[in-house]
């Protein structure tokens, strides 16, 4: 779960859900989220850090521009490309921070236990503890 990935892993892989579950999951983990204002406010955040970049490399880009001259379209081409790798980077970083713990509750409140902390499956049968991080397992409110 730890190694990084373009998109978010939002469960172990070995946890083959079927598409109609893999919605009811999202459905209740977006439900959980939204009753959450500090996670949405930190999702919303996160997610519009490198929105800035959008205003300043054009404004950049254009008080330096002669008016003739083919690289200063291209650089600002470029700082759009840039701002979209940014921005999927940070929309990745905050669907991980603020979104996956409601996906975790959701899959064990569906019926498929899983780890809070780590997102290890813990089985039909869930043990005390988590057998990858240790963590106490608890079921969801
Ligand atoms: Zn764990």
């Amino acid at each position: 779960m730890a190694d990084w990935n373009w998109w978010p892993q939002f469960h172990d892989p070995s946890l083959r859900l079927s598409l109609r579950d893999q919605l009811a999951v999202h459905w209740d983990a977006n439900l959980r989220m939204l009753r959450d204002w500090r996670a949405c406010v930190a999702f919303v955040w996160i997610s519009l850090l490198p929105v800035p970049l959008l205003f300043l490399l054009p404004a950049a880009v254009m008080l330096n521009w002669d008016g003739t001259s083919p690289a200063a379209p291209a650089l600002a081409a470029l700082g759009f490309l840039l701002y979209l790798f940014l921005q999927h980077l940070a929309f990745a970083a905050a669907m991980r921070r603020t979104y996956i713990p409601f996906v975790r509750i959701a899959l064990t409140a569906q019926g498929h236990p899983t780890c809070l902390r780590c997102g290890h499956p813990l089985g039909p049968v869930p043990p005390a503890a988590c057998p990858e991080c240790g963590s106490a397992h608890r079921e969801p409110g």
